[in-house]
């Protein structure tokens, strides 16, 4: 559907129509210490039933968590049903380096990449590909797919990357991560779902006909999503800052407004015929498997709502 079809359908589906026909998608990090790593499991645990197409867990700035990224896929892989991605960037590692630790993830039976460029670990500065690094998402693509025939994934912005020298040269470069092997992008998180729409008709005018999967933020910590954001480019509308006003101190109620705004963003997404939802979790299964609820995702052992 176009934007204006997409928009206006918005009305269309009570949460009571929805029969849960959408694959989800759950992101995660790994955990630091034994407390995250208890919240971790138990949020995996929770989401499971849901029976998500893959989840993925992250990798730290600059490679800094190599290990516990690594172990935290491995072990999903082994010890669940799910299918595990792992994230991978190009920060500060050599390609050999960076091959490696593809070989590592393929010899533990993970087959799901989810191909990045990374950004620096000092916060602000300006990327510089390692002297003997892959270049950027594209680059690290094709040397993925060269080295074992990984299913991958890549970023994509729909209000434009901060450093993308137009719009038109970020689109071209997804172009570029796909046309090297990668099979579905998955965006960065917004707030709008015009700004969703917008981009879905951009990206298909571009010629492009992979899956472009929205990246769904659960707000839980509205000053935290605000800086966020301002580094990622993404917008926060004036009327969320309104809505999280005066809830600082309120944690429960910030959480029932959270669950409500992001099960909004998807209703309409998917009266706008999106049917994939990547969530970023942030290790805390709640918010999620709310909107997911309301979506009309129920265990994969009960009967669906329809
Ligand atoms: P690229 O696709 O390489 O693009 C980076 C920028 O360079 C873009 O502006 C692009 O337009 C521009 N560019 C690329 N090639 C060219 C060219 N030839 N000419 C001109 N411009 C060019 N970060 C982490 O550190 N760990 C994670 O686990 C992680 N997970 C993420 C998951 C998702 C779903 C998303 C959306 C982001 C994630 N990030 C993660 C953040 C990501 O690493 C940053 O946004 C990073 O700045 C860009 O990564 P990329 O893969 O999009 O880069």
């Amino acid at each position: 559907p176009s934007v204006e079809e997409a928009t206006r359908a918005w009305q269309a589906p009570l949460y009571a129509d929805l029969t849960g026909d959408i694959n989800v998608s759950f992101e995660f990090f790994p955990p630091k210490t034994e407390k995250m790593e208890e919240q971790l499991w138990s949020a995996i645990q929770t989401l499971t039933p849901l029976a998500p197409k893959f989840v993925s867990v992250t990798y730290g700035a600059g490679g800094s968590t190599r290990e516990r990224t690594h172990n935290t896929v491995a072990r999903i892989a082994k010890e669940t049903p799910l299918s595990a991605a792992a994230h991978l960037t190009c920060v500060a590692a050599s390609k050999a380096e960076i091959d490696g630790v593809a070989d590592a993830y393929w010899e533990a039976g993970v087959r799901h990449i989810v191909a990045l460029r990374g950004d620096p670990p000092e916060a602000g500065a300006k990327f510089e590909a390692h002297p003997d690094g892959y270049k950027g998402a594209a680059e690290l693509v094709e040397g993925l797919v060269k080295r074992h025939p990984f299913e991958i994934s890549v970023a994509a912005y729909p209000e434009t990357h901060p450093d993308a020298l137009s719009a038109r040269g970020d689109i071209d470069n997804l172009k570029r991560k796909l046309d090297a092997g990668a099979t579905r992008a998955i965006t960065q998180f917004f707030f709008e779902p015009d700004t969703f729409f917008r981009f879905r008709d951009t990206v298909a005018a571009a010629g492009i006909d992979a899956d472009i999967i929205p990246g769904i933020m659960p707000v839980s910590n509205f000053a935290a999503v605000q800086r966020m954001s301002a580094m990622c480019n993404t917008d926060v509308p004036g009327w969320m800052g309104k809505l999280f006003e005066g809830l600082d101190d309120l944690p429960a109620a910030r959480q029932l407004v959270s669950a409500t705004l992001a099960a909004e963003l998807c209703r309409k997404l998917y009266a706008g015929g999106v049917r994939d939802f990547h969530f970023y979790t942030l290790n805390r299964a709640e918010l999620s498997y709310a909107i997911c609820h309301l979506l009309g995702l129920r265990p994969a052992t009960l009967e669906k709502t329809a």
